[in-house]
């Protein structure tokens, strides 16, 4: 019977801790977007290394970056939706995209009114960066600056490689 107590006291000890370490996460998520995001979409590391190319895992799942210039979008125009190459998720439209000479396909906004894209501080390479990454997979996209030369100031680059793209219907 004691043990039986003992290991109840255990389990709901466990049980608070994990609980407190869930809210604290979604209480960051509250505080740097102001919504809380749909974060459901997970997968082991083998898992996708099967699902993705080694460039994409490289850049989606270990923070890699492409060369600059080389990626499928730089220059891409077509009217439709950017997606997460990850889970699928509608990041960006064609609308959002600006030509940034940067060598990394550049948004000026994202979808979703701030739901989607993660914000999180970046102090690698010796440099204070905000790193944007998928909400839902936790997938890294690039890097945000507010240096954006449209209207709402911000540049979203980001790696062609982390990004899918869907056409819009043509009418
Ligand atoms: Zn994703």
């Amino acid at each position: 019977m004691k043990k039986l107590i003992l290991s109840a006291i255990l389990i709901s000890t466990f049980g608070l801790v994990s609980c407190q370490t869930a809210v604290n996460t979604k209480e960051e998520q509250k505080i740097s977007n102001k919504k809380v995001m749909d974060t459901s979409y997970k997968k082991t590391d083998e898992e996708w290394k099967k699902i993705l190319t080694p460039e994409q895992y490289y850049v989606l799942r270990q923070k890699g970056t492409e060369r600059a210039g080389t990626g499928e979008y730089n220059d891409h125009k077509e009217k439709g939706f950017y997606t997460c190459a990850g889970c699928g998720t509608e990041l960006f439209s064609n609308e959002q995209k600006f030509d940034s000479h940067c060598g990394w396909p550049s948004f000026d906004g994202e979808l979703g009114g701030g739901d989607r894209v993660l914000k999180v501080n970046d102090f690698s390479h010796g440099m204070i960066r905000t790193e944007i990454v998928c909400a839902k997979c936790g997938g890294h996209l690039g890097h945000i600056f507010d240096d954006g030369p449209t209207a709402t100031g911000q540049r979203y680059c980001v790696n062609s490689l982390s990004l899918g793209f869907k056409p819009a219907e043509k009418k």
